[in-house]
């Protein structure tokens, strides 16, 4: 998850992103559309019109989301971001967390391990804050690519020679292409492919983030708490005022009703965790006011294949692999870059072929670092948590892991110059 640089400044600011390379030869014919602009989204965005397409974005909020959780970035999206002249920006922001604390259900310590020991970072490894990327990702394409905010992809109609848009807010356009970046419950993914349920394999588990005061004064760490099905955490990125707190909970079934309604996410939150210690009772008074919650149910998004006629999807619309994973982000990122070079010279129907070739054995291989109700941090009897505890104990005395993982098993084609 992080990595400990003692050279490095403590909570130094993003380095100005450098200007992008600009555009050559851009092909005036060539107009795409893509749906989503979080992390998938601009970095499609960055290296499509690198590759000579004329870009739009429409995102339904009013400006990039900056809240949520902070993200890793690892293995292969380490390279993608370093040839997007990103890197740089990226390691000034990476979160120097140096402890991570584990509590039993009556807030007694079990166990305090450096990061690395439970998460398999490598020391190259990056952590950021969701908005230091959302920005730098933003910064690096603004200038070259069209942004529609506040607006979203109504119909999608293919009967003519490109794809014929509406948009939400009465406009009509016509794109030769049409991609679905716009997440877990992507609109695009259900007007071309069908409803979610479809694709949606569910893991187990709801969760629930949105920032909330310091109170404990915790500096550059984690900490957890956890009864059987229930964990709680708060995660100090710095020395802020301000911690991200995390609640995780067991829920055979995804709760549909909730998803979409902020008011019965904070009601099942507050019934699941009624009887709950340490600072969760805090927690639940600070959900009430706050104004970033971010719940979902712990899901991955598994489908046969991420394209039809004009349109492919990417990042979590096609592949979420779940934040158990820790690898949403690297994902989005690397599946951005190989669908781009997929099409830079090649026709589209070709081009979205070779996507689905060339990545899916690299998605596969993320995705299947968990199963249904596998997730070690969570464990949901009181057996299956006191073994977890024993392990992190020993893990506590181990040196890091190494080897090659998943994230890192995908060799980048090169850049194809731009036409
Ligand atoms: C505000 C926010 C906070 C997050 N916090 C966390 C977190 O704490 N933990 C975690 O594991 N993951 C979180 N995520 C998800 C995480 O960013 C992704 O798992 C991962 O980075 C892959 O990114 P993505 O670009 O594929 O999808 P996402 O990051 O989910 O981005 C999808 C984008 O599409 C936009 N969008 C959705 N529907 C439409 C539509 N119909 N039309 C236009 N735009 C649309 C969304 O507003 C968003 O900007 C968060 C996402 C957001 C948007």
């Amino acid at each position: 998850m992080t990595r400990t640089d003692p050279a490095r400044p403590v909570s130094a600011p993003p380095r100005p992103v450098p200007a992008p390379p600009r555009p050559v030869g851009r092909t005036p014919g060539r107009k795409v559309l893509i749906s989503g602009a979080s992390i998938a989204g601009p970095a499609l965005a960055y290296w499509l019109s690198r590759h000579g397409y004329a870009v739009t974005v429409v995102e339904k909020a009013s400006a990039p989301r900056h809240g949520g959780y902070p993200v890793d970035i690892r293995g292969t999206a380490l390279e993608v971001v370093r040839r997007m002249g990103i890197l740089p920006s990226l390691q000034d922001a990476h979160v120097d967390l140096r402890r991570l604390t584990f509590l039993d259900e009556d807030g007694g310590e079990v166990v305090s391990v450096g990061p690395h020991t439970v998460t398999g970072a490598t020391g190259r490894d990056l952590e950021v804050r969701r908005g230091d990327l959302t920005r730098a990702l933003h910064a690096a394409v603004r200038d070259d690519v069209e942004f529609l905010f506040d607006d979203s992809i109504d119909t999608l109609d293919a009967s003519g020679h490109g794809l014929d848009v509406t948009f939400r807010g009465g406009g009509t356009r016509t794109f030769d292409l049409v991609f679905g970046a716009d997440g877990v419950h992507s609109r695009t993914r259900e007007l071309v492919f069908g409803p979610e349920e479809r694709f949606h394999r569910h893991l187990g588990y709801c969760f629930a983030v949105f920032t909330m005061r310091n109170t404990l004064g915790l500096s550059h760490e984690t900490v957890m708490w956890n009864s059987p099905g229930r964990a709680a955490a708060l995660y100090a990125v710095g020395d802020d005022d301000e911690v991200h707190a995390f609640l995780n909970f067991a829920h055979p079934e995804p709760p549909y009703d909730a998803l979409r309604n902020a008011q019965a996410q904070r009601a099942l939150i507050d019934e699941v965790f009624a009887d709950a210690g340490w600072e969760v009772p805090g927690m639940l008074a600070a959900l009430r006011d706050a104004d970033d919650l971010y719940f979902d149910a712990v899901s991955q998004i598994r489908m046969p294949r991420w394209s039809s006629g004009r349109v492919s999807l990417l990042g979590d619309a096609a592949y979420a692999p779940s934040f158990l994973t820790g690898q949403g982000t690297s994902l989005a990122l690397v599946g951005a870059y190989m669908l781009a070079a997929s099409l830079a010279d090649r026709d589209h129907t070709t081009g979205f072929a070779a996507y689905e070739r060339d990545t899916r054995g690299f998605v596969t291989a993320n995705q299947d670092q968990v199963g249904e109700g596998e997730a070690k941090l969570f464990p949901t009897t009181a057996r299956a948590l006191e073994r977890r505890n024993t392990m992190l104990r020993q893990l506590a005395t181990l040196p890091a892991a190494t080897g090659r993982p998943a994230h890192s098993a995908l060799t980048l084609p090169a850049v194809v110059p731009a036409r």
